[in-house]
Protein backbone atom coordinates (compact mmCIF):
# COMPACT_ATOMS: atom_id res chain seq x y z
CA UNK A 1 0.00 0.00 0.00
CA UNK A 2 1.09 3.39 -0.72
CA UNK A 3 0.74 7.02 1.34
CA UNK A 4 1.26 9.89 -0.01
CA UNK A 5 2.84 13.02 1.81
CA UNK A 6 3.05 16.73 0.63
CA UNK A 7 5.51 19.25 1.09
CA UNK A 8 5.63 22.89 -0.28
CA UNK A 9 8.72 25.33 -0.37
CA UNK A 10 10.23 28.31 -2.65
CA UNK A 11 13.57 28.31 -3.67
CA UNK A 12 15.79 29.61 -6.12
CA UNK A 13 18.17 28.18 -8.54
CA UNK A 14 19.75 28.18 -12.07
CA UNK A 15 19.52 25.26 -14.01
CA UNK A 16 23.50 25.17 -16.06
CA UNK A 17 23.27 23.56 -19.02
CA UNK A 18 19.59 23.24 -19.84
CA UNK A 19 18.16 24.57 -23.28
CA UNK A 20 15.93 27.31 -22.21
CA UNK A 21 17.51 30.11 -21.36
CA UNK A 22 15.55 31.85 -18.72
CA UNK A 23 16.30 28.88 -16.81
CA UNK A 24 20.17 28.38 -17.41
CA UNK A 25 21.32 31.83 -17.41
CA UNK A 26 19.27 33.46 -14.65
CA UNK A 27 18.33 33.12 -10.85
CA UNK A 28 14.90 32.54 -10.73
CA UNK A 29 12.46 30.86 -8.60
CA UNK A 30 9.93 28.43 -8.00
CA UNK A 31 6.46 27.20 -5.64
CA UNK A 32 7.62 23.80 -5.12
CA UNK A 33 5.20 21.02 -4.43
CA UNK A 34 7.53 17.81 -3.48
CA UNK A 35 4.94 14.74 -2.94
CA UNK A 36 6.75 11.80 -1.04
CA UNK A 37 5.24 8.08 -1.55
CA UNK A 38 5.55 5.85 1.02
CA UNK A 39 5.36 2.47 0.62
CA UNK A 40 4.90 -1.23 2.86
CA UNK A 41 3.30 -4.46 2.76
CA UNK A 42 2.18 -3.93 5.98
CA UNK A 43 0.49 -1.77 8.81
CA UNK A 44 1.61 -0.40 12.19
CA UNK A 45 -0.57 -1.04 15.46
CA UNK A 46 -2.40 2.12 13.98
CA UNK A 47 -3.29 0.38 11.23
CA UNK A 48 -1.36 2.81 9.10
CA UNK A 49 1.62 2.34 6.50
CA UNK A 50 3.44 5.23 8.32
CA UNK A 51 1.29 7.99 10.77
CA UNK A 52 1.63 11.32 8.67
CA UNK A 53 2.98 12.83 12.13
CA UNK A 54 5.81 10.79 12.05
CA UNK A 55 6.80 12.65 8.70
CA UNK A 56 6.55 16.13 10.34
CA UNK A 57 9.54 15.40 12.23
CA UNK A 58 13.47 15.26 10.62
CA UNK A 59 11.63 14.69 7.38
CA UNK A 60 9.62 17.90 7.08
CA UNK A 61 12.81 19.44 8.66
CA UNK A 62 15.53 18.44 6.04
CA UNK A 63 12.89 19.14 3.34
CA UNK A 64 12.29 22.60 4.84
CA UNK A 65 15.76 23.22 3.91
CA UNK A 66 15.52 24.57 1.14
CA UNK A 67 12.54 26.87 1.68
CA UNK A 68 13.34 30.73 0.87
CA UNK A 69 16.80 29.21 0.26
CA UNK A 70 19.11 29.30 -3.33
CA UNK A 71 19.66 26.07 -4.40
CA UNK A 72 23.40 25.18 -5.57
CA UNK A 73 25.48 23.25 -7.85
CA UNK A 74 28.92 22.12 -6.51
CA UNK A 75 29.61 22.41 -10.45
CA UNK A 76 28.98 25.72 -10.52
CA UNK A 77 31.20 28.47 -11.51
CA UNK A 78 33.33 28.90 -7.94
CA UNK A 79 32.82 32.86 -8.41
CA UNK A 80 29.04 32.50 -8.51
CA UNK A 81 29.06 29.57 -5.55
CA UNK A 82 31.01 32.83 -3.42
CA UNK A 83 28.92 35.35 -4.37
CA UNK A 84 25.72 33.66 -3.24
CA UNK A 85 26.99 31.70 -0.30
CA UNK A 86 27.84 35.85 0.63
CA UNK A 87 24.81 37.58 0.65
CA UNK A 88 22.44 34.68 1.36
CA UNK A 89 22.18 32.36 4.35
CA UNK A 90 20.02 30.05 3.14
CA UNK A 91 21.62 28.06 0.89
CA UNK A 92 21.70 24.61 0.11
CA UNK A 93 24.52 22.97 -2.22
CA UNK A 94 24.22 19.57 -4.05
CA UNK A 95 27.26 17.50 -6.46
CA UNK A 96 24.30 18.05 -9.19
CA UNK A 97 22.28 20.42 -10.77
CA UNK A 98 19.12 21.17 -9.04
CA UNK A 99 16.78 20.55 -12.16
CA UNK A 100 13.29 18.89 -11.26
CA UNK A 101 14.88 15.75 -12.14
CA UNK A 102 17.80 15.56 -9.58
CA UNK A 103 15.74 17.04 -6.78
CA UNK A 104 13.38 14.29 -7.16
CA UNK A 105 16.33 12.08 -6.70
CA UNK A 106 17.91 13.97 -3.94
CA UNK A 107 14.72 14.10 -1.69
CA UNK A 108 14.27 10.60 -2.37
CA UNK A 109 18.01 10.04 -1.21
CA UNK A 110 17.68 12.13 2.29
CA UNK A 111 14.33 10.67 2.92
CA UNK A 112 15.82 7.10 2.12
CA UNK A 113 18.49 7.96 4.75
CA UNK A 114 15.92 9.28 7.03
CA UNK A 115 13.92 6.21 7.21
CA UNK A 116 16.54 3.58 7.14
CA UNK A 117 18.27 5.58 10.64
CA UNK A 118 14.89 5.08 12.21
CA UNK A 119 13.91 3.57 15.03
CA UNK A 120 10.46 2.73 15.03
CA UNK A 121 7.83 2.32 17.45
CA UNK A 122 4.49 1.09 16.47
CA UNK A 123 5.45 -1.57 15.00
CA UNK A 124 5.96 -0.49 11.48
CA UNK A 125 7.39 -2.59 9.11
CA UNK A 126 9.51 -2.21 6.05
CA UNK A 127 8.33 0.83 4.98
CA UNK A 128 10.25 2.63 2.16
CA UNK A 129 10.38 5.99 0.34
CA UNK A 130 9.49 4.25 -2.86
CA UNK A 131 8.75 7.44 -5.38
CA UNK A 132 9.03 11.30 -4.84
CA UNK A 133 7.54 13.42 -7.28
CA UNK A 134 8.46 17.20 -7.47
CA UNK A 135 6.56 19.54 -9.20
CA UNK A 136 8.49 23.09 -10.41
CA UNK A 137 5.29 24.49 -11.94
CA UNK A 138 1.34 23.67 -11.88
CA UNK A 139 2.47 21.84 -15.20
CA UNK A 140 5.08 20.36 -14.58
CA UNK A 141 6.91 17.30 -12.55
CA UNK A 142 9.42 15.30 -12.56
CA UNK A 143 9.12 11.89 -10.60
CA UNK A 144 11.69 9.43 -9.21
CA UNK A 145 11.73 5.96 -8.57
CA UNK A 146 14.35 4.03 -6.47
CA UNK A 147 15.68 2.78 -9.30
CA UNK A 148 16.24 6.37 -10.29
CA UNK A 149 17.46 7.53 -7.28
CA UNK A 150 20.44 5.13 -6.89
CA UNK A 151 20.92 5.29 -10.66
CA UNK A 152 24.76 4.92 -11.96
CA UNK A 153 23.55 5.66 -15.37
CA UNK A 154 21.99 8.85 -14.12
CA UNK A 155 24.96 9.36 -11.87
CA UNK A 156 25.58 7.94 -8.71
CA UNK A 157 24.73 10.96 -5.84
CA UNK A 158 27.07 11.08 -3.31
CA UNK A 159 25.09 12.23 0.27
CA UNK A 160 28.39 13.24 1.95
CA UNK A 161 28.51 16.21 -0.32
CA UNK A 162 25.27 17.77 0.19
CA UNK A 163 25.44 21.20 2.36
CA UNK A 164 23.22 22.95 3.96
CA UNK A 165 24.51 26.68 5.22
CA UNK A 166 24.96 27.49 8.90
CA UNK A 167 21.44 29.72 8.18
CA UNK A 168 19.82 26.52 7.39
CA UNK A 169 21.10 23.99 9.95
CA UNK A 170 20.41 26.71 13.20
CA UNK A 171 16.96 26.33 12.44
CA UNK A 172 17.16 22.58 12.91
CA UNK A 173 15.65 21.08 15.96
CA UNK A 174 19.43 19.51 15.92
CA UNK A 175 21.93 21.75 13.92
CA UNK A 176 24.20 18.38 13.56
CA UNK A 177 21.19 16.21 12.69
CA UNK A 178 22.35 15.83 9.08
CA UNK A 179 26.05 14.62 9.93
CA UNK A 180 24.64 12.78 12.52
CA UNK A 181 22.46 10.30 10.12
CA UNK A 182 25.31 10.43 7.55
CA UNK A 183 27.32 8.48 10.28
CA UNK A 184 24.60 6.08 10.99
CA UNK A 185 22.94 8.19 14.36
CA UNK A 186 19.56 6.25 15.22
CA UNK A 187 16.49 8.61 15.27
CA UNK A 188 14.13 7.08 17.64
CA UNK A 189 10.90 7.92 16.92
CA UNK A 190 8.12 9.36 19.77
CA UNK A 191 6.21 7.19 20.75
CA UNK A 192 3.36 10.04 21.01
CA UNK A 193 3.50 13.35 19.12
ZN1 LIG B 1 13.74 26.67 -12.66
Amino acid sequence: MEIRKLYKFENAHIVRGCTSRRCSESIHGHSYKVELIFSSDYLDAGQMVYDFGLTKLTIKELIDSFDHAITLWSGDDPQYLADMKKWSRRWVELPVSPSAEQYARVILLIVDKVLQNTETVNQEKDVIISHVIVHETDTGYAKASRKDAFSEAMGRIDLEKIKFSDGVREEWSDPDIWEKLLRGHKIVNPKKI
